[in-house]
């Protein structure tokens, strides 16, 4: 008896729960049908791709430089003339960072000469070529079929100063901070080469990032604590190859400011078998000096502009919806997937809903936000600027993880909030979108504040730090269909919201 109540009980509740996440899905075919209407017309019109190919031709999109002004200028022409209800501008003042020239670093080996007479004699420098350790005479450039063969592959990180000149010195190689801190006393006047991997071992690869980037950004400030005058970093990325990665660092004002380069992977790679080589004595070289050089600097300030096009509301107009990405990028690449494919999409958006005749019941304004790379001057610009008495940010949608294959909805909201957006899937199901659950959102809108939802689009994460913040980072990285699909998905996701509410 008592059993078979159990067994009445589970039931009762199996089919209460049956019952309501029936109700929770059940469809508006209005809405299914504009939901397959925005997906068809997003992969058949390559909106978004085609205005990511201009975008991209002007080149990185970093602030200071000329080509962020005239890809403003270009892409608030375009927004113009596609007829939306307002477009406008907001100027911020941020940092003018400059790359300078590429910067170089390089490996001399030492031999001393004991033949002559026992005496320890400098007998010049010695360079890693091609087939090995080759003899250069004084004033001869290192090379081997033209190239500079001891160069490694490096890139300033962001916001770095230069070496003003060549610096030159010994590295030691750290794996992780611990290790920094109890080598403390074997630092000072070295350059630091700080050579930790991207861990392969997870499914998703910003998990991997966090620990990973943790270098690139205090590395710097770390080692010069204990007197480093320089630091290098592996490239924080996934793949092998040789394209180093930049980004941005944090100096701390009370401990002295070092360059900070990152170097491509296969060259960190090479740089420690190197250094170990020469550890054991398998070099037959008697010291290895390396020289850095880097040109880069701060030069003072300069203007950015957030780029802003919406569509007014139907019924609540005072309620307003921001999607957006970032319009600047890091100068070494194109910014295709960071974050000019965020960008195209939040514009899309409204160049979809326009083409198909919705018209949202509430406010959708898509939000090019400027200098989130290296400053967020535009994030938090916007976040601090007045939208007018009476009105309210509803909700905001961020891109920024690249122009993949749609995954998901991360939503930083109330749980009810998000076990009402998870009934919407159905409306998803042809664009690749298979979850929506709890999660942070991105850095530009995370500083809005009052709003009830921030969400974050989830791409495919397995690609995304192959380009990150390097010269991969290039149109040609990018696939039609799969940036077509975001753009469908952030679509959906706006007028869910907008139609629906929260
Ligand atoms: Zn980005």
């Amino acid at each position: 008896v008592k059993l078979s109540f159990i067994t009445l009980l589970f039931c009762i509740l199996f089919l209460t729960g049956t019952i309501k996440s029936q109700q929770l899905t059940e469809i508006d075919t209005n809405y299914l049908n504009y939901s397959n209407k925005i997906t068809k017309t997003a992969l058949a019109d390559t909106f978004g791709y085609s205005l990511l190919r201009k975008l991209c031709s002007f080149g990185g999109r970093l602030a200071g430089s000329d080509h962020l002004v005239k890809a403003e200028d270009f892409m608030i022409n375009e927004i113009c003339k596609m007829g939306f209800d307002s477009v406008f501008t907001q100027t911020f003042s941020t940092v003018n960072w400059k790359r300078g020239e590429i910067g170089k670093f390089e490996v001399r080996g030492t031999k001393f000469d004991t033949e002559q007479q026992g005496s320890s004699k400098s007998e010049g420098g010695w360079t890693l070529g091609v087939d090995g350790w080759e003899k250069i005479s004084e004033g001869t450039p290192a090379t081997g079929n033209g190239q500079p063969a001891t160069g490694f592959s490096i890139a300033a990180i962001g916001g770095s100063i230069g070496t003003n000149g060549v610096l030159k010195g010994e590295v030691i190689e750290i794996s992780n901070l611990s290790e920094l801190d109890s080598r403390k006393d074997e630092i000072k006047g070295k350059i630091v080469f700080f050579n930790f991997p991207f861990e392969q071992g997870v499914y998703n690869s910003f998990e991997s990032y966090g620990p990973a980037v943790n270098y690139r950004v205090n590395g710097a400030w770390r080692a010069a604590q204990y007197g480093a005058k320089a630091i290098l970093i592996r490239s924080v990325a996934s793949n092998f190859d040789d394209v180093p990665h930049t980004g941005t660092l944090r100096y701390v004002d009370t401990i002295p400011k070092i360059p900070a380069a990152a170097l491509g992977v296969q060259s960190a790679v090479n740089l420690s078998k190197l250094l170990e080589m020469q550890a054991n004595s398998k070099l037959g070289i008697d010291k290895l000096e390396f020289q850095l050089e880097l040109d880069c600097r701060t030069e003072g300030f300069t203007n950015v502009r957030n780029i802003i096009a919406e569509i007014k509301g139907s019924e609540k107009k005072n309620e307003i919806i921001v999607i957006g990405g970032h319009f600047d990028s890091w100068d070494v690449g194109e910014g295709a997937h960071d974050d000019g494919a965020g960008c195209v999409q939040s514009i899309e958006v409204l160049y979809l809903m326009k083409k198909l005749g919705i018209k949202p019941k509430r406010t959708v304004r898509a939000v090019l936000f400027a200098n989130e790379e290296n400053g967020l001057a535009g994030g938090r610009g916007y976040g601090s600027t007045s939208i007018g008495e009476g009105n309210i940010h509803y909700a905001a949608i961020e891109s920024d993880r690249g122009g993949f294959v749609p995954r998901g909805f991360d939503v930083d909201s109330t749980p009810e909030i998000i076990v009402r957006m998870q009934g919407w899937l159905p409306y998803f199901e042809k664009t690749g979108i298979d979850w929506i659950k709890k999660g942070g959102s991105g850095a530009d809108i995370s500083q809005i504040k009052d709003v009830k939802g921030l969400i974050g689009f989830v791409p495919d994460s397995q690609r995304y730090f192959i380009i990150h913040h390097s010269a991969n980072d290039v149109f040609n990285s990018v696939d039609m269909r799969e940036l077509e699909l975001g753009s469908a998905a952030i679509t959906i996701m706006t007028l869910m919201i907008s139609d629906f509410g929260f």
